[in-house]
């Protein structure tokens, strides 16, 4: 049966040292995974008990950065960096004892939130998709495949806007590992191939403005560089 119309390309990423690219199906995201950054952002404590998961579409994708254009309404656009996770394998209720089986590979992205409509949002109960799911809100880098790696558990994350330091970790600090995630998040969702996690954001979250160069880096697996046009 033929499609009524052209069906929309799959957004992939590029892999470092490889021709072939990975096909995204969903974007998945924690938030309140450090700490630090849930204390900034006004939670009094962080419970293990409950992970906070959202999403993004698939093709908010920005795939290596370069000009991501300033999205329509906000005021307050907020860079988070965070470590991309990127599944080969999937499945439900998967043990945190073997989920790092199902990750193909690392990247590093940014989880962009209208920060002044996810307040409003969350003053008033309401779902945040408007703060977080919007078009080119997930810049992300080529993968770097754990097959040439490993999985990182030390790294430092960073972020860089106009060469100023504004974000700056090491993943080791988050609250729920990559293994946990997947475990936690497979209790909700059938995972599939294609799938990417994005793992939360450290401490100093800040604003935008058109014209900013971010320079992005988990180091010694993946860059991302790029400019809000
Ligand atoms: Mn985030």
């Amino acid at each position: 049966m033929p499609f009524l119309f052209d069906a929309p390309p799959v957004p992939s990423l590029s892999v470092y040292g490889s021709d072939a690219r990975f096909p995204t199906h969903r974007i998945y995201c924690i938030g309140r995974n450090y700490a630090d950054h849930a204390k900034e952002m006004g939670a009094q404590t962080v419970s293990r008990a409950n992970p906070v998961f959202f999403m993004k579409p698939a093709d908010a994708i920005v795939a290596g950065g370069g000009d991501v254009p300033y999205p329509s309404v906000t005021r307050e656009l907020h860079h988070e960096v965070e470590m991309v996770v990127a599944l080969a394998r999937g499945g439900r209720d998967i043990d945190a004892a073997h989920a790092l089986e199902c990750v193909f590979g690392y990247g590093v992205g940014l989880d962009l939130t209208r920060r002044d409509l996810q307040a409003a949002m969350k003053a008033k109960g309401l779902p945040w998709d408007v703060a977080k799911g919007f078009d080119a809100s997930a810049p992300v880098s080529a993968l770097r495949a754990a097959s040439d790696i490993g999985h990182p558990a030390h790294t430092r994350l960073s972020l860089a806007v106009n060469n100023e330091a504004r974000q700056d970790t090491d993943i080791a600090d988050m609250i729920f590992p990559v293994a946990e995630i997947i475990a936690e998040l497979s209790k909700l969702f059938e995972l599939k191939p294609g799938d990417l996690i994005f793992t939360g954001t450290p401490a100093g979250v800040g604003p935008l403005v058109r014209g900013d160069h971010f320079v992005a880096e988990l180091a010694g697996v993946a860059r991302l560089e790029g400019r809000i046009a």
